[in-house]
Protein backbone atom coordinates (compact mmCIF):
# COMPACT_ATOMS: atom_id res chain seq x y z
CA UNK A 1 0.00 0.00 0.00
CA UNK A 2 2.83 2.70 -0.45
CA UNK A 3 1.40 4.68 -2.86
CA UNK A 4 -0.07 6.75 0.19
CA UNK A 5 2.85 8.34 -0.73
CA UNK A 6 1.17 9.95 -4.30
CA UNK A 7 -0.13 13.28 -4.30
CA UNK A 8 -0.81 15.90 -7.14
CA UNK A 9 2.38 18.40 -7.07
CA UNK A 10 1.71 21.55 -6.08
CA UNK A 11 1.04 23.74 -8.47
CA UNK A 12 0.63 27.46 -8.03
CA UNK A 13 -1.93 28.10 -5.63
CA UNK A 14 -4.04 24.85 -5.31
CA UNK A 15 -3.63 22.85 -2.34
CA UNK A 16 -2.18 19.11 -2.49
CA UNK A 17 -4.00 16.67 -1.54
CA UNK A 18 -4.29 12.73 -2.09
CA UNK A 19 -4.27 11.54 -5.61
CA UNK A 20 -7.92 10.28 -6.71
CA UNK A 21 -6.67 6.86 -7.92
CA UNK A 22 -5.18 6.12 -3.97
CA UNK A 23 -5.55 2.83 -2.02
CA UNK A 24 -8.03 3.98 0.36
CA UNK A 25 -11.06 3.22 -1.98
CA UNK A 26 -10.28 -0.31 -2.12
CA UNK A 27 -9.32 -0.29 2.08
CA UNK A 28 -12.98 0.76 2.17
CA UNK A 29 -14.37 -2.04 -0.19
CA UNK A 30 -12.58 -4.27 1.61
CA UNK A 31 -13.79 -3.89 5.05
CA UNK A 32 -17.03 -3.25 3.49
CA UNK A 33 -17.05 -7.02 2.22
CA UNK A 34 -16.40 -7.92 5.73
CA UNK A 35 -18.90 -6.04 7.39
CA UNK A 36 -21.60 -7.12 5.48
CA UNK A 37 -20.88 -10.55 5.46
CA UNK A 38 -19.75 -11.24 2.02
CA UNK A 39 -16.95 -13.14 2.81
CA UNK A 40 -18.72 -16.41 3.68
CA UNK A 41 -20.16 -16.87 -0.19
CA UNK A 42 -16.66 -15.95 -1.50
CA UNK A 43 -12.94 -17.30 -1.59
CA UNK A 44 -10.51 -15.01 -0.97
CA UNK A 45 -7.20 -15.39 -2.09
CA UNK A 46 -3.99 -13.68 -2.66
CA UNK A 47 -3.07 -12.95 -5.98
CA UNK A 48 0.67 -14.00 -7.64
CA UNK A 49 2.53 -11.54 -9.50
CA UNK A 50 2.21 -11.83 -13.51
CA UNK A 51 5.59 -12.75 -15.13
CA UNK A 52 7.50 -10.59 -17.38
CA UNK A 53 6.87 -12.96 -20.25
CA UNK A 54 3.09 -12.70 -19.43
CA UNK A 55 3.52 -8.74 -19.62
CA UNK A 56 4.91 -8.79 -22.84
CA UNK A 57 2.49 -11.35 -24.00
CA UNK A 58 0.33 -7.75 -24.82
CA UNK A 59 3.24 -5.43 -24.07
CA UNK A 60 6.84 -3.94 -25.75
CA UNK A 61 9.92 -5.81 -23.59
CA UNK A 62 11.10 -1.89 -23.36
CA UNK A 63 7.86 -0.79 -21.95
CA UNK A 64 8.03 -3.70 -19.48
CA UNK A 65 11.54 -2.47 -18.76
CA UNK A 66 11.20 0.97 -18.70
CA UNK A 67 8.10 0.82 -15.78
CA UNK A 68 10.48 -1.37 -13.64
CA UNK A 69 13.52 1.23 -14.39
CA UNK A 70 10.86 4.25 -13.37
CA UNK A 71 9.69 2.78 -10.01
CA UNK A 72 13.51 1.72 -8.94
CA UNK A 73 14.35 5.53 -9.43
CA UNK A 74 11.06 6.10 -6.73
CA UNK A 75 9.64 8.61 -8.71
CA UNK A 76 8.24 9.02 -12.55
CA UNK A 77 5.52 8.69 -15.06
CA UNK A 78 4.32 6.02 -16.76
CA UNK A 79 3.29 8.12 -19.70
CA UNK A 80 0.74 10.79 -20.80
CA UNK A 81 2.42 13.33 -18.14
CA UNK A 82 -0.51 12.28 -15.00
CA UNK A 83 0.13 8.44 -14.44
CA UNK A 84 2.44 9.14 -11.76
CA UNK A 85 4.46 6.53 -10.20
CA UNK A 86 6.71 5.87 -7.28
CA UNK A 87 9.49 2.68 -5.75
CA UNK A 88 6.46 0.30 -5.41
CA UNK A 89 4.37 1.21 -8.88
CA UNK A 90 5.93 -1.36 -10.74
CA UNK A 91 5.63 -4.20 -8.19
CA UNK A 92 1.65 -3.33 -7.36
CA UNK A 93 1.50 -3.15 -11.52
CA UNK A 94 2.24 -6.99 -11.20
CA UNK A 95 0.01 -7.65 -8.39
CA UNK A 96 -2.84 -5.78 -10.18
CA UNK A 97 -2.22 -8.12 -13.24
CA UNK A 98 -1.30 -10.79 -11.93
CA UNK A 99 -4.80 -10.96 -9.60
CA UNK A 100 -6.84 -10.92 -13.03
CA UNK A 101 -4.21 -14.12 -14.14
CA UNK A 102 -5.30 -15.77 -10.58
CA UNK A 103 -9.04 -15.47 -11.04
CA UNK A 104 -8.80 -16.47 -14.93
CA UNK A 105 -6.78 -19.78 -13.41
CA UNK A 106 -9.10 -20.63 -10.91
CA UNK A 107 -11.98 -20.16 -12.79
CA UNK A 108 -10.52 -22.32 -16.24
CA UNK A 109 -9.32 -24.88 -13.55
CA UNK A 110 -12.92 -24.82 -12.82
CA UNK A 111 -11.82 -24.06 -8.54
CA UNK A 112 -14.42 -21.17 -8.76
CA UNK A 113 -17.76 -20.35 -10.67
CA UNK A 114 -16.76 -16.71 -11.00
CA UNK A 115 -13.84 -14.20 -10.32
CA UNK A 116 -13.48 -10.55 -9.47
CA UNK A 117 -9.92 -9.25 -9.01
CA UNK A 118 -9.57 -6.25 -6.57
CA UNK A 119 -6.69 -4.79 -7.94
CA UNK A 120 -5.22 -1.56 -8.13
CA UNK A 121 -3.48 0.22 -10.66
CA UNK A 122 -6.04 0.33 -13.23
CA UNK A 123 -4.72 -1.27 -16.58
CA UNK A 124 -7.53 -0.20 -19.85
CA UNK A 125 -5.82 3.14 -21.02
CA UNK A 126 -2.47 1.40 -20.88
CA UNK A 127 -1.23 0.08 -24.31
CA UNK A 128 1.55 -1.99 -26.12
CA UNK A 129 4.37 0.65 -25.89
CA UNK A 130 3.64 2.91 -22.97
CA UNK A 131 1.18 3.52 -19.70
CA UNK A 132 -1.18 6.52 -19.50
CA UNK A 133 -4.49 7.86 -17.36
CA UNK A 134 -3.40 6.03 -14.40
CA UNK A 135 -2.98 3.01 -15.95
CA UNK A 136 1.01 1.15 -15.96
CA UNK A 137 0.34 -2.07 -17.43
CA UNK A 138 -3.15 -3.63 -19.24
CA UNK A 139 -4.36 -6.17 -16.84
CA UNK A 140 -7.24 -7.32 -18.72
CA UNK A 141 -5.05 -7.26 -21.93
CA UNK A 142 -2.73 -9.42 -20.24
CA UNK A 143 -5.11 -11.77 -18.53
CA UNK A 144 -6.97 -12.66 -22.12
CA UNK A 145 -3.81 -13.22 -23.61
CA UNK A 146 -2.99 -16.02 -20.78
CA UNK A 147 -6.91 -17.66 -21.25
CA UNK A 148 -6.01 -17.57 -24.80
CA UNK A 149 -3.26 -19.54 -24.51
CA UNK A 150 -5.28 -21.67 -22.07
CA UNK A 151 -7.39 -22.76 -25.10
CA UNK A 152 -10.03 -20.04 -24.91
CA UNK A 153 -10.77 -19.06 -28.31
CA UNK A 154 -13.52 -16.50 -28.59
CA UNK A 155 -13.35 -14.06 -25.77
CA UNK A 156 -15.50 -11.17 -25.04
CA UNK A 157 -13.88 -8.13 -23.28
CA UNK A 158 -16.60 -5.47 -21.83
CA UNK A 159 -15.79 -2.76 -20.06
CA UNK A 160 -17.93 -0.80 -18.24
CA UNK A 161 -15.49 1.71 -17.22
CA UNK A 162 -16.85 5.57 -17.39
CA UNK A 163 -13.95 6.33 -19.90
CA UNK A 164 -12.38 4.85 -23.56
CA UNK A 165 -10.69 1.26 -22.69
CA UNK A 166 -8.65 2.98 -25.47
CA UNK A 167 -5.25 1.15 -24.61
CA UNK A 168 -7.09 -2.59 -25.12
CA UNK A 169 -8.87 -1.80 -27.65
CA UNK A 170 -5.42 -0.74 -29.91
CA UNK A 171 -4.04 -4.25 -28.59
CA UNK A 172 -6.51 -6.58 -29.95
CA UNK A 173 -7.72 -4.30 -32.74
CA UNK A 174 -6.43 -6.35 -35.51
CA UNK A 175 -7.90 -10.02 -33.48
CA UNK A 176 -11.19 -11.23 -34.35
CA UNK A 177 -11.40 -14.08 -31.73
CA UNK A 178 -11.04 -11.41 -29.02
CA UNK A 179 -14.55 -8.92 -28.68
CA UNK A 180 -13.41 -5.50 -27.18
CA UNK A 181 -17.10 -3.35 -26.09
CA UNK A 182 -16.16 -0.17 -24.43
CA UNK A 183 -19.29 1.72 -22.99
CA UNK A 184 -17.68 5.07 -21.99
CA UNK A 185 -18.72 8.91 -21.60
CA UNK A 186 -18.53 9.85 -25.09
CA UNK A 187 -15.05 12.32 -25.63
CA UNK A 188 -14.42 12.29 -22.20
CA UNK A 189 -10.84 10.61 -21.66
CA UNK A 190 -9.41 9.97 -23.96
CA UNK A 191 -10.77 12.97 -26.12
CA UNK A 192 -10.03 12.07 -29.16
CA UNK A 193 -10.70 8.19 -29.09
CA UNK A 194 -13.77 5.85 -28.12
CA UNK A 195 -15.85 6.93 -31.31
CA UNK A 196 -18.26 3.96 -33.04
CA UNK A 197 -16.63 4.17 -36.50
CA UNK A 198 -13.79 2.14 -34.60
CA UNK A 199 -14.69 -1.13 -35.36
CA UNK A 200 -11.56 -3.27 -35.54
CA UNK A 201 -8.70 -3.98 -38.22
CA UNK A 202 -9.32 -4.98 -41.49
CA UNK A 203 -9.14 -8.54 -40.52
CA UNK A 204 -11.04 -7.67 -37.89
CA UNK A 205 -14.24 -5.42 -38.51
CA UNK A 206 -17.13 -5.71 -35.61
CA UNK A 207 -14.50 -6.67 -32.96
CA UNK A 208 -14.41 -3.74 -31.57
CA UNK A 209 -17.29 -2.18 -30.29
CA UNK A 210 -17.77 1.56 -29.03
CA UNK A 211 -20.79 2.52 -27.61
CA UNK A 212 -20.11 6.40 -26.40
CA UNK A 213 -22.91 8.10 -24.24
CA UNK A 214 -24.25 11.38 -23.59
CA UNK A 215 -22.58 13.50 -20.70
CA UNK A 216 -25.02 12.80 -17.83
CA UNK A 217 -26.50 9.38 -19.07
CA UNK A 218 -27.71 7.94 -16.10
CA UNK A 219 -29.40 4.27 -14.71
CA UNK A 220 -31.51 4.53 -17.07
CA UNK A 221 -29.87 5.66 -20.45
CA UNK A 222 -26.73 3.09 -19.48
CA UNK A 223 -29.16 0.16 -18.63
CA UNK A 224 -31.06 0.93 -22.23
CA UNK A 225 -27.49 0.69 -23.72
CA UNK A 226 -26.56 -2.54 -22.19
CA UNK A 227 -29.90 -4.05 -23.44
CA UNK A 228 -29.82 -2.31 -27.26
CA UNK A 229 -25.98 -2.83 -28.29
CA UNK A 230 -23.68 -4.43 -25.54
CA UNK A 231 -26.03 -7.58 -24.64
CA UNK A 232 -26.76 -8.34 -28.86
CA UNK A 233 -23.00 -7.98 -29.78
CA UNK A 234 -22.37 -10.73 -26.95
CA UNK A 235 -24.98 -12.44 -28.08
CA UNK A 236 -23.81 -12.40 -31.66
CA UNK A 237 -20.44 -13.00 -30.70
CA UNK A 238 -21.06 -16.32 -28.28
CA UNK A 239 -17.85 -15.50 -26.35
CA UNK A 240 -16.68 -18.79 -24.84
CA UNK A 241 -14.69 -16.51 -22.11
CA UNK A 242 -15.87 -13.07 -20.77
CA UNK A 243 -13.57 -10.38 -19.07
CA UNK A 244 -14.99 -7.74 -17.31
CA UNK A 245 -13.28 -4.27 -16.93
CA UNK A 246 -15.47 -3.51 -13.76
CA UNK A 247 -14.55 0.33 -13.26
CA UNK A 248 -17.41 2.24 -11.58
CA UNK A 249 -16.31 5.79 -11.98
CA UNK A 250 -19.96 6.35 -14.03
CA UNK A 251 -21.46 6.12 -10.61
CA UNK A 252 -23.21 9.79 -9.31
CA UNK A 253 -21.04 10.75 -6.61
CA UNK A 254 -17.65 9.82 -9.34
CA UNK A 255 -15.47 13.28 -9.76
CA UNK A 256 -14.00 11.78 -12.98
CA UNK A 257 -17.22 11.55 -14.80
CA UNK A 258 -20.45 13.37 -15.45
CA UNK A 259 -22.72 10.01 -15.67
CA UNK A 260 -25.08 8.92 -12.63
CA UNK A 261 -24.96 5.41 -12.10
CA UNK A 262 -26.40 4.18 -8.78
CA UNK A 263 -25.29 0.94 -7.12
CA UNK A 264 -28.30 -0.50 -7.95
CA UNK A 265 -27.17 -0.25 -11.61
CA UNK A 266 -24.24 -1.57 -11.25
CA UNK A 267 -25.81 -4.91 -10.20
CA UNK A 268 -28.11 -4.81 -13.10
CA UNK A 269 -25.40 -4.89 -15.33
CA UNK A 270 -23.40 -7.42 -13.78
CA UNK A 271 -26.50 -9.43 -13.74
CA UNK A 272 -27.07 -9.24 -17.27
CA UNK A 273 -23.30 -10.10 -18.27
CA UNK A 274 -23.43 -13.01 -16.17
CA UNK A 275 -26.52 -14.10 -17.73
CA UNK A 276 -24.93 -14.00 -20.76
CA UNK A 277 -21.80 -15.62 -19.59
CA UNK A 278 -23.59 -19.06 -18.36
CA UNK A 279 -25.60 -19.08 -21.62
CA UNK A 280 -22.61 -19.30 -24.29
CA UNK A 281 -18.94 -19.39 -21.82
CA UNK A 282 -20.03 -22.23 -19.06
CA UNK A 283 -20.56 -19.38 -16.49
CA UNK A 284 -16.79 -18.09 -16.96
CA UNK A 285 -16.44 -14.74 -16.36
CA UNK A 286 -13.86 -12.29 -14.50
CA UNK A 287 -14.46 -8.96 -13.18
CA UNK A 288 -11.07 -6.95 -12.75
CA UNK A 289 -11.57 -3.84 -10.86
CA UNK A 290 -10.27 -0.29 -12.27
CA UNK A 291 -11.80 2.96 -12.08
CA UNK A 292 -13.71 4.59 -9.41
CA UNK A 293 -13.20 7.83 -7.29
CA UNK A 294 -15.68 8.68 -5.15
CA UNK A 295 -13.94 7.30 -1.45
CA UNK A 296 -17.95 7.26 -0.58
CA UNK A 297 -19.96 5.67 -3.02
CA UNK A 298 -17.29 3.54 -5.17
CA UNK A 299 -17.09 1.24 -2.69
CA UNK A 300 -20.84 0.67 -2.89
CA UNK A 301 -21.02 -0.06 -6.30
CA UNK A 302 -17.78 -2.63 -6.73
CA UNK A 303 -19.77 -4.08 -3.66
CA UNK A 304 -23.30 -4.52 -5.61
CA UNK A 305 -21.02 -5.90 -8.37
CA UNK A 306 -19.54 -8.31 -6.27
CA UNK A 307 -22.68 -9.34 -4.51
CA UNK A 308 -24.52 -10.41 -7.92
CA UNK A 309 -21.27 -12.25 -8.92
CA UNK A 310 -21.26 -14.41 -5.59
CA UNK A 311 -25.32 -14.70 -6.10
CA UNK A 312 -25.96 -13.07 -2.72
CA UNK A 313 -28.76 -10.69 -1.13
CA UNK A 314 -28.17 -7.02 -1.97
CA UNK A 315 -27.25 -5.24 0.89
CA UNK A 316 -28.54 -1.53 1.99
CA UNK A 317 -27.27 1.30 -0.17
CA UNK A 318 -27.47 4.28 1.94
CA UNK A 319 -27.56 6.36 -0.85
CA UNK A 320 -30.53 5.06 -2.44
CA UNK A 321 -33.04 7.02 -1.04
CA UNK A 322 -31.34 10.33 -2.41
CA UNK A 323 -30.57 9.05 -5.68
CA UNK A 324 -33.45 6.59 -6.63
CA UNK A 325 -35.88 8.98 -7.66
CA UNK A 326 -34.01 11.70 -8.98
CA UNK A 327 -35.22 12.22 -12.63
CA UNK A 328 -31.16 11.93 -13.85
CA UNK A 329 -31.91 8.29 -13.61
CA UNK A 330 -34.45 7.87 -16.05
CA UNK A 331 -33.85 7.25 -19.61
CA UNK A 332 -34.06 10.78 -21.33
CA UNK A 333 -35.29 10.87 -24.98
CA UNK A 334 -32.08 12.33 -26.53
CA UNK A 335 -30.23 9.35 -24.83
CA UNK A 336 -32.43 6.86 -26.28
CA UNK A 337 -32.26 8.52 -29.72
CA UNK A 338 -28.53 8.53 -29.63
CA UNK A 339 -28.53 4.82 -28.58
CA UNK A 340 -31.03 3.77 -31.62
CA UNK A 341 -28.42 5.36 -33.81
CA UNK A 342 -25.52 3.36 -32.53
CA UNK A 343 -27.42 0.17 -32.74
CA UNK A 344 -28.18 1.05 -36.21
CA UNK A 345 -24.55 1.97 -37.64
CA UNK A 346 -23.71 -1.05 -35.76
CA UNK A 347 -26.54 -3.18 -37.85
CA UNK A 348 -27.67 -4.47 -34.59
CA UNK A 349 -31.03 -3.90 -35.14
ZN1 LIG B 1 -12.17 5.34 -15.68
Amino acid sequence: MGDWAIYVPPVGLVEPDLHVDNPKRIMRLRRLITKVGLEERLDIVAPRRATVQELEAVHSSEHVERMRAVSQDGWGDAGGGFTPMNGESYDLALLSAGSVLTCVERVLAGDADRGYAIGRRSGHHASRDTGYGFCIFNNVAVAAAAAQRAGMQRIAIVDIDAHHGNGTEAIFYDDPSVLTISVHEDRMFPAETGGYEARGGADAEGSNINVPLASGTGNGGYLYAIDRVVIPALEAFEPDFMLVVAGVDASMYDPLSTFALTAGAFASVAQRLVEVADKHAGGRVVFEQEGGYSPVYAPFCWLALLETLAGAPRSEDPFEPFLADGGFVELAPHQRELVDRLAGELALG
